[in-house]
């Protein structure tokens, strides 16, 4: 299996919220029109990466939330169930992933992103710095505690260390629950390349 390496770093597959298309627009350096039918298609995919600091109490689920570079953003769903599994298990600090995300002006004048698919929506039950940090650290070549030359990586996820002692230590020091969370998660976003788009992933 390819592993791809993604730069969490990268703003044009994880953009802020200024940087996300506009849903009313035709914003070329997201999409391009498909030569046959004329529709528009994504030309990479990209995911917008926020973390959640207020439930708003509404019939549906409502948010505020700061995205990579802490600007505040309203986040809206509008899904046909009104996604209570998304209502039941969010918290704040959890970290929201959504994918092919595009700011909307809602009627009342807010900008902000309207989910309409909940398809296209991860909870990470962890902080956005968190997320952040281990996607910095699985692109890394050297080991993960001491900064060496990798000659080992975990199974999961495949963040590297220089050895089996560092690797074990790190297990139990914070790495299971990082890998369980974020480094699975990762390891399926590098299964595919994400300048390429052929059809929508779910996250
Ligand atoms: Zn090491
Ligand atoms: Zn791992």
């Amino acid at each position: 299996m390819t592993v791809y390496n993604l730069d969490i770093k990268d703003k044009k597959l994880f953009p802020n919220f200024t940087q996300l298309p506009y849903d009313n627009d035709y914003d070329v350096t997201f999409y391009k029109e498909d030569a046959e039918s004329g529709i528009l298609r994504p030309r990479h995919h990209w995911c917008f990466l926020v973390e959640i600091t207020e439930i708003v109490p509404w019939l549906r689920p409502m948010y505020y939330a700061k995205d990579i570079d802490g600007q505040s953003v309203f986040i809206a769903f509008h899904t046909d169930d009104r996604s209570p599994h998304i209502a039941r298990e969010c918290k704040v600090g959890d970290t929201m992933a959504i994918m092919y995300a595009q700011s909307h002006a809602f009627m009342d004048g807010k900008i902000g992103i309207r989910v309409e698919s909940h398809d296209y929506v991860k909870l990470l039950h962890c902080s956005l710095e968190k997320v952040l940090d281990v996607g910095e650290a699985l692109i890394s070549k050297s080991c993960h505690v001491c900064d060496k030359p990798a000659k080992s990586q975990c199974v999961n996820c495949a963040m590297k260390y220089c050895n089996k002692e560092c690797q074990t230590a790190d297990w139990k020091l914070r790495h299971k629950e990082e890998c369980n969370i974020i480094g699975r998660c990762f390891l399926r976003w590098r299964c595919f390349d994400w300048w390429k788009f052929e059809f929508f992933r779910t996250p």
